[in-house]
């Protein structure tokens, strides 16, 4: 197995490591790996989150992704234990015709099992399904020392591991208990939502299992909070699915005038007014409900070479006055690209450090530029006084002080992480950052 010296990126291409990479092949080798140096090492899956959360700068990393066999299936239980790798478009395409499919999807099917238990990531469907790591039966865990060990839901290193950024060992395999999926298409219904409030009743009224809205993020004055609500449900099995389109891809580094403020705005308006005025119901492909932007290879590339950053927060239920002025600062400062979404999530979470509360999610994408930066430090202090949370996969610039007391379990993850790990070789630039090791 051959370590290359690799320049790793996050998603948003604005923070990145050098690193010594591996990309093991077979189960037995990373143990060999660990093995045979030392040093700091981390796991990586798909590197689809936005900051430093896969990145180990100067240490070593083992990438997963070749390690996506599925290892046994149950199709009466639906229950599968696969290796890390394994992508979550990858089960959908295997395990929908038999009727099955993960229980939870984030918004991209090229992240991997691993990455998705150690993030604990949430779905379109969060307030009805809860997050990823409450499927999850039982992983494989990979210590420090070389020693594999089953960790079943419900022991304290499970609740450590879940939501953990891969701080706890390097997980191997998971047995998901999949959830049923009746179709492969998805009856979505699409709402205008003129402004916050009526986004937050149209959530508060939704029955559907899954509910997402795109925010117009430019929205300013009394326009602020507006865009489309999606409600969706599966379509009747014997619905025909709609043709995905042929994948694009972003060929360079797209200049900067692309994604300035009047280019946005101007774009938003119309993306707004693509619904009509009493709505619309569209019969959509279950991939590209679940993952919208994985049609576009390389979108990251849009932001231009210096990249981007994701601000993501939860706000509890009744923060949405919160809600209301982060939306203004984030309209005022005229920075944001047209990518924001608002969500309600329910409280379902699987382990310690887990991101989800109940409440309401909003995600902005925002250029790397010095302005960015300012205004998303002053969206982590204003989501720390609403008494909510930023979400490690996303973050790239809250620092330690913000973590305790929006994470109040992390000094009972760090204990548990000292007992699994005590020389802290299962490490992360994001850990070091924000000091998660204590
Ligand atoms: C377009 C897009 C949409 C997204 N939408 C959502 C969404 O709706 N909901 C949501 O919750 N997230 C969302 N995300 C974030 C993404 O789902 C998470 O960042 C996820 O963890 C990425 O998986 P990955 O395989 O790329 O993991 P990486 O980014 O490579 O790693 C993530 C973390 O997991 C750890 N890790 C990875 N593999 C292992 C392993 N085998 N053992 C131990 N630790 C490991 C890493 O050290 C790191 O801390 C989105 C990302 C993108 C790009």
């Amino acid at each position: 197995m051959i370590w290359a010296r690799r320049s790793l990126a996050g998603w948003g291409r604005a923070l990145r490591a050098e690193t010594l990479a591996a990309r093991p092949e077979r189960a037995a080798q990373p143990a060999r790996l660990l093995a045979g140096t030392d040093g700091p090492v981390c796991a990586a899956g798909a590197l689809r989150s936005y900051g430093d959360a896969a990145l180990n700068s100067g240490g070593r990393t083992i990438i997963t992704t070749r390690l996506d066999r599925v290892l046994a299936f149950d199709p009466a239980g639906g229950v599968a234990e696969v290796e890390a790798g394994v992508t979550i478009g990858a089960l959908i395409s295997l395990f929908a015709p038999m009727g099955w499919m993960p229980a939870v999807a984030p918004g991209t099917g090229f992240a991997t099992v691993g990455g998705c238990i150690a993030n604990d990531v949430h779905g379109k469907n969060h307030h009805g399904a809860g997050s990823f790591g409450q499927h999850v039966e039982s992983i494989e865990l990979l210590g420090p020392d070389g020693a594999v060990r089953r960790v079943a839901a419900g022991e304290p290193l499970f609740a450590a591991t879940v939501g953990g950024v891969g701080l706890t060992g390097m997980i191997l395999s998971a047995r998901l208990r999949l959830a049923r999926c009746p179709a492969r298409a998805m009856a979505v219904e699409e709402r205008r939502m003129p402004d916050l409030d009526a986004f937050v009743d149209g959530f508060e009224a939704s029955r559907h299992p899954f509910a997402v809205g795109w925010v117009d993020a430019t929205a300013t004055g009394r326009e602020i909070g507006r865009g489309i609500l999606e409600e969706a449900d599966f379509a009747p099995p014997d619905a025909p699915v709609p043709r995905r389109g042929p994948r694009m891809r972003v060929p360079l580094d797209a200049p900067g005038f692309l994604l300035s403020g009047p280019v946005v705005r101007t774009f938003n308006r119309a993306w707004a007014r693509r619904v009509p005025a009493g709505g619309r119901m569209r019969v959509r492909a279950l991939e590209s409900f679940l993952f919208p932007l994985d049609g576009i290879a390389d979108w990251n590339r849009l932001y231009g070479r210096r990249g981007f950053h994701q601000f993501q927060c939860v706000l509890p239920h009744d923060a949405a006055e919160a809600l209301h002025a982060m939306l203004a600062a984030i309209g005022g400062a005229g920075l944001a690209s047209p990518l924001a979404v608002l969500k309600r999530l329910g409280p379902g979470r699987g382990g310690l450090l887990s991101f989800p509360m109940e409440g309401w999610t909003l995600a902005v994408d925002l250029p790397n530029r010095p302005e960015a930066v300012a205004l998303i430090r002053r969206l982590n202090d204003m989501t720390l006084e609403a008494g909510g949370r930023i979400y490690l996969a996303k973050d790239s610039l809250a620092a330690p002080g913000h973590l305790a007391a929006m994470y109040p379990e992390l000094d009972r993850f760090r204990s548990l992480a000292d007992e699994a790990d005590p020389a802290g070789r299962f490490v992360t630039d994001l850990a070091r950052r924000l000091e998660l090791r204590g």
